[in-house]
């Protein structure tokens, strides 16, 4: 739990070095337990990052800069986009909304100033659990389900985009 923490701290940095006075958008996968780079992990960036990309093109975003890492955390991706940060959150929640593995994509939107636009600002509802539909922080924090039924749960949702798709 301590290096999960010291990694986030990390991620402030990262995000913080990038300073130019432009928004920017944070993408990473929402993968339960202490190792981040399991299986699909990756499978979940690549396809959250196609997404948002495709997305904010056909808004006409321009993205100034990219800048994707690997981590403890998974992979991140920085977008940086000379927009208004509640613009380009909208954008992202009609993104969210639009995608049935989104649940699993964690994107948060920060101003020029680095100040992250909550969803609460937005009138928009806390995030919900996954498998309960109760609040996600609640379930979190009361470990109310084992990390191996959130993989084995992210696992079949993912397979069956994948059936889908084909
Ligand atoms: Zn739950």
């Amino acid at each position: 739990m301590n290096r999960i923490l010291f990694e986030k701290e990390h991620v402030k940095d990262i995000r913080n070095s990038f300073n130019s006075n432009l928004a920017m958008i944070q993408i990473m996968v929402n993968m339960p337990g202490p190792n981040k780079n399991i299986y699909p992990s990756y499978e979940l960036f690549q396809l959250g990052i196609k997404s948002m990309l495709t997305y904010l093109k056909q808004n006409n975003i321009d993205i100034k800069n990219i800048y994707i890492i690997h981590s403890a955390l998974g992979m991140i991706g920085f977008l940086q986009i000379n927009k208004d940060a509640r613009y380009i959150k909208k954008i992202c929640i009609m993104l969210e909304q639009n995608n049935y593995l989104s649940k699993y994509w964690d994107i948060d939107v920060f101003n020029k100033m680095g100040i992250k636009i909550s969803r609460n600002s937005m009138q928009l509802a806390a995030r919900k659990c996954f498998i309960c539909d109760r609040p996600a922080k609640e379930c979190c924090f009361l470990q109310r389900h084992s990390t191996e039924q959130l993989v084995d749960k992210i696992i079949n949702d993912y397979n069956k985009f994948l059936c889908c798709k084909n």
